[in-house]
């Protein structure tokens, strides 16, 4: 499905079958030499089925079009190697051009994260074909452009300013557009569903407080002028400013959660995880599918490693599992 924006600016739809997010937005937007799309979809057949129709409907070709992937998560990145000519640039932060061009190990990362977080301990394997976003991952890609923050990529009218939103991933980038008073928001912000954050590394070795990072990231966007919000999933925003609120208490109140599900006890990130809620159609932990189980360990491991950052909780190392307490 496509929707015209604003005059150059349409939304591609790209579905994500049996996938909770559903969708994933993907923005073309139509320059005078070349074009721009916003982030792809998962390396899978409806996604790439979805994505040539649009570009036959939207009639442009790849030659003259460049891609901007907003952050590694495989629904933003997974088409990247497929569509890409060799004309193509491919604009990203630093850390999503180590994972796109294949130099980092996502087996071993995942297996730690695993063994760690105490998901192991409760039955789960290390089997990280399971991961949709190991899955349906890009094949390598080579023709990268790192942004940094404050860069501007001109498309057309559009002049869009890359601004680093690290927290949901690391180098998460936003596009900005002053003029139009537009944000494109990629999993920063967005709207009928929460964006998901984990940390990105183990829990004993790890070396960024990611939550911190993406409460000033949201707080960076709270100061631009903006009229339209268009996220990476479900529907656009005409007012980011209320969402940013609601975003920081949802986060607020997580964290007191978690500090009333720990109590006196001392708990893995997979057993916090286990006693928190969650908004998914699954009535028991036990029936959350591998893939759920693991970002929703991360989700409590971002919050349990934002308390110990700010000395709240501490933890400890035992046969290779980590434990938190107050
Ligand atoms: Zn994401
Ligand atoms: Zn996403």
């Amino acid at each position: 499905m496509i929707e015209q924006i604003r005059e150059n600016l349409y939304r591609i739809e790209i579905p994500l079958p049996q996938n909770p997010l559903k969708a994933l937005n993907s923005y073309f937007l139509r320059g005078i030499d070349r074009n721009l799309l916003i982030d792809t979809g998962f390396n899978r057949d409806e996604c790439r089925a979805a994505i040539d129709q649009a570009i036959q409907e939207l009639d442009f070709s790849m030659e003259n079009t460049d891609i901007f992937i907003t952050h590694i998560h495989s629904d933003h990145s997974g088409l990247a190697g497929y569509l890409a000519r060799p004309e193509t640039r491919i604009y990203t932060g630093e850390y999503t051009k180590k994972g796109l061009c294949g130099s980092s190990s996502m087996t071993t990362y995942f297996d730690d994260l695993i063994k760690q977080s105490g998901l192991m301990e409760m039955g789960l394997t290390t089997d990280v074909s399971m991961h949709p976003g190991y899955r349906y991952r890009s094949v390598p890609v080579s023709n990268l452009t790192v942004v940094q923050d404050g860069d501007i990529i001109q498309v057309g009218d559009f002049s869009l300013q890359c601004i680093n939103t690290t927290g949901h991933a690391p180098d998460h980038m936003c596009l900005y557009d002053k003029k139009h008073k537009i944000l494109f928001s990629g999993d920063h912000i967005l709207g009928g569903i929460t964006p998901n954050n984990t940390i990105w590394g183990v829990p004993w070795t790890i070396q960024v407080d990611y939550l911190a990072e993406y409460f000033k990231s949201l707080t960076i966007i709270n100061e631009l002028d903006i009229d339209l919000t268009l996220p990476s999933h479900r529907g656009t925003l005409t007012n980011c400013y209320e969402r940013i609120e609601e975003l920081k208490r949802h986060h607020d109140n997580r964290l007191n959660n978690i500090l009333d599900i720990l109590g006196n006890e001392s708990m893995t990130g997979a057993e916090v995880a286990s006693k928190m809620k969650w908004d998914i159609d699954i009535k028991s932990w036990e029936q959350f599918p591998w893939a759920q189980k693991l970002f929703a360990a991360g989700e409590a491991l971002s919050h349990l490693t934002h308390l110990e950052f700010k000395g709240v909780i501490t933890k400890r190392l035992q046969d290779g599992v980590v434990y938190y307490h107050k």
